[in-house]
C-alpha cells in the first residue's frame, strides 16, 4: 500500500481495498520496522491514530467521508498537537504537551485524516540540513550518510521512504521546497496568508508559511484544499476563497510563459543540477511553454537580508521562552535573572543562540537603521523585481538548491555555507509570493529539484504545471531501493 500516492489510497479506501484501521496499521508498521535508520519521527501517536482511524471507517461506512477521511499523515513538530507533546526540535519544549490543535492540524483533522506523529525538523526551524535537532539528525532514505535537507527533514525523509503517504512542513526560507528537493518529493510553499499560522510555533512571522509535502502535486491540491482558507486567529491570514485546486491540474501548459532569471545561473550552481533543470523546463516548453529572459536584480540580497530579518523576528518570538510559563526549566535558581538566563542556555540550541544574538543585535538602538532597516528596503526591493518579472512571465523557473544533498556534518561548522543552501528559495519568502519544488531526476543517484515560482495566489497555476511536468516525467513514482 505504501507505494501509492494519497490520491490512489484515496480511491482505494472508496473501494474498500482496505481499511483506514489497515492503511494506518502498515504505516505504523513501516515505522517501527524502518524509522530507526532514519530517525524521521520525534513521536509516534500509534494509538491515538488508531483510534483516528477507526473513527474515518465509521464515518465512511455512515457515507460521509471525504476525498481525505482515512488517509494518514505525519505532522511536522513544529505544529501543536493537543494532548501530544511538541517539541519543535528543541530542549527547550521537550516536556511540552500542547494544549490545543494547530488550525492547520484542526482542519486536516475535521477532514477525517489520520495523524501518525510528528517529524523531526532543525531546532525550532533553523537550518537546512536537520543537524540542528535536539533529538538528533534525520538521514536521507536515498544515502544515509547524507543529510535530508531541512528544516522540515524529517517530514521529507518519512514521505520519501514511505513511512507515511504526505507530511506538512513549514516554510520561512525554504524549508519545504529544500528537502522536498533533496528527498525527490513535492514540495509546496502557499502565498503569505493563504494558510493559517495559528497554532504552529513562530519562528519568523513575517516569512512562515505552511504547505504540503507530498509524493506528487495533485496529492499537493489535494492537502492543500484542506489547509488553505481564512482564519480569524490569525491576523495575517487572508480572506480570500480557496480555488478547485484539483480542477486546474490537467490543464494544457499551451501559452505559458517561464521566467529564466539570470541571476539562478549563478557560479555556486553545480551543473548536474542545472543539466536536469534545463531538461525540465525543456518538457515543458515541448508541451507548449515558451522562456522569456527575465531580471532579479536584487537577488544576490536576499540571503544576508533573510539573514537579518529572519533573525530579528526569531529573538522577539523565542523570547516567550523564559522558563517561567512553560518550557526548559533550570534546577535551583539563585533569582529571577539566573532563571531567565540559565533556563534560556540550557533550553536553546548552538544555532537557535547564534540566531537570537544576530537578532538582538540588528534591533539594538543604533543598529537597527544600519541593519533592519536596511533590510527591510532590500526586502521590498526583491519583491518589486518579482512584480516586474511577473508583467514578462507567468511562472519563473529554476533550481531549488544548489547541489543535491550533502553528507552529514559537511556544513554543521560552517553556518555561511549552510545559509547558502537556501540562495534559490529565500527571495521567494521575502516576497511573500508561493512556489514548488518538484523532482526533475536524479545524480549521482540523489535527487534534484526543478522551483516553480509564481505571482501572489497562483497556487493553482504552480500546482498545474508541476502536475503536468509529473504525467510526462513521473520522477515521483521511484522509491529508494532500501525503503521499497
Ligand atoms: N534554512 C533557513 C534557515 O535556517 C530556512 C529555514 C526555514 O525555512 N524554516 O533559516
Amino acid at each position: 500500500m505504501h507505494q501509492y500516492t494519497l490520491a490512489e489510497l484515496s480511491q482505494g479506501l472508496a473501494a474498500g481495498h482496505y481499511s483506514s484501521v489497515e492503511l494506518t496499521q502498515h504505516f505504523l508498521d513501516r515505522i517501527a520496522r524502518l524509522d530507526p535508520q532514519l530517525n524521521s519521527f520525534i513521536s509516534v501517536t500509534a494509538e491515538q491514530a488508531l483510534a483516528q482511524a477507526a473513527a474515518a471507517d465509521q464515518r465512511r461506512q455512515r457515507g460521509e467521508a471525504t476525498a481525505l477521511t482515512g488517509l494518514p499523515l505525519a505532522h511536522k513538530d513544529i505544529f501543536c498537537t493537543q494532548g501530544v507533546r511538541t517539541s519543535c526540535a528543541s530542549r527547550m519544549l521537550d516536556n511540552f504537551v500542547a494544549p490545543y490543535d494547530a488550525a492547520v492540524v484542526e482542519r486536516l483533522q475535521a477532514a477525517g485524516m489520520v495523524m501518525l506523529g510528528k517529524t523531526n525538523m532543525d531546532e525550532f526551524a533553523m537550518g537546512s540540513s536537520n543537524e540542528t535537532s535536539f533529538y538528533g539528525p534525520v538521514r536521507n532514505p536515498w544515502d544515509l550518510s547524507r543529510v535530508p535537507g531541512g528544516s522540515s527533514g524529517g517530514s521529507a525523509a518519512a514521505v520519501a521512504a514511505r513511512l507515511a503517504p504526505a507530511a506538512t512542513g513549514t516554510d520561512t526560507g525554504g524549508s519545504i521546497r529544500q528537502p522536498a528537493a533533496l528527498c525527490q518529493l513535492t514540495g509546496l510553499k502557499p502565498s503569505y496568508g493563504r494558510v493559517s499560522r495559528w497554532g504552529m510555533i513562530a519562528f519568523a512571522s513575517s516569512l512562515d508559511q505552511a504547505g504540503p509535502m507530498t509524493q506528487t502535486a495533485a496529492d499537493a491540491a489535494l492537502l492543500l484544499q484542506a489547509m488553505a482558507g481564512h482564519d480569524a486567529r490569525d491576523s495575517t491570514s487572508v480572506e480570500r476563497p480557496v480555488p478547485d485546486y484539483q480542477a486546474a491540474l490537467t490543464q494544457p501548459l499551451q501559452g505559458l510563459r517561464i521566467g529564466l532569471p539570470t541571476a539562478f545561473r549563478n557560479p555556486g550552481l553545480d551543473p548536474a543540477v542545472a543539466r536536469l533543470v534545463d531538461a525540465a523546463i525543456a518538457e515543458l516548453v515541448s508541451q507548449g511553454a515558451r522562456t522569456v529572459d527575465v531580471d532579479l536584480p536584487h537577488m544576490d540580497w536576499s540571503v544576508p537580508a533573510y539573514y537579518v530579518i529572519a533573525p530579528a523576528e526569531a529573538s522577539s518570538n523565542l523570547s516567550r521562552f523564559d522558563g517561567v510559563r512553560y518550557g526548559h526549566r533550570c534546577q535551583q535558581p539563585t533569582d529571577l535573572l539566573d532563571l531567565y538566563s540559565r533556563s534560556r542556555a540550557e533550553g536553546f540550541g548552538a544555532e537557535v543562540q547564534r540566531r537570537i544574538m544576530i537578532g538582538t543585535y540588528a534591533l539594538s538602538a543604533g543598529y537597527y537603521d544600519a541593519y533592519y532597516r536596511q533590510a527591510q528596503k532590500i526586502r521590498r526591493l526583491i519583491a518589486e523585481d518579482f512584480a516586474r518579472a511577473f508583467t514578462q512571465c507567468d511562472i519563473i523557473a529554476g533550481p531549488t538548491s544548489p547541489c543535491t544533498a550533502f553528507p552529514l556534518q559537511a556544513r554543521q561548522d560552517d553556518p555561511v555555507a549552510m545559509y547558502l543552501s537556501d540562495i534559490y528559495t529565500i527571495a521567494v519568502n521575502l516576497a511573500g509570493i508561493p512556489a514548488i519544488s518538484l523532482p526533475c531526476g536524479q545524480d549521482q543517484g540523489l535527487p534534484v529539484g526543478l522551483q516553480l515560482i509564481g505571482p501572489y495566489w497562483s497556487e493553482e497555476r504552480l500546482l498545474q504545471v508541476a502536475h503536468r511536468y509529473q504525467q510526462a516525467c513521473p520522477w515521483h513514482r521511484q522509491m529508494p531501493s532500501s525503503f521499497a
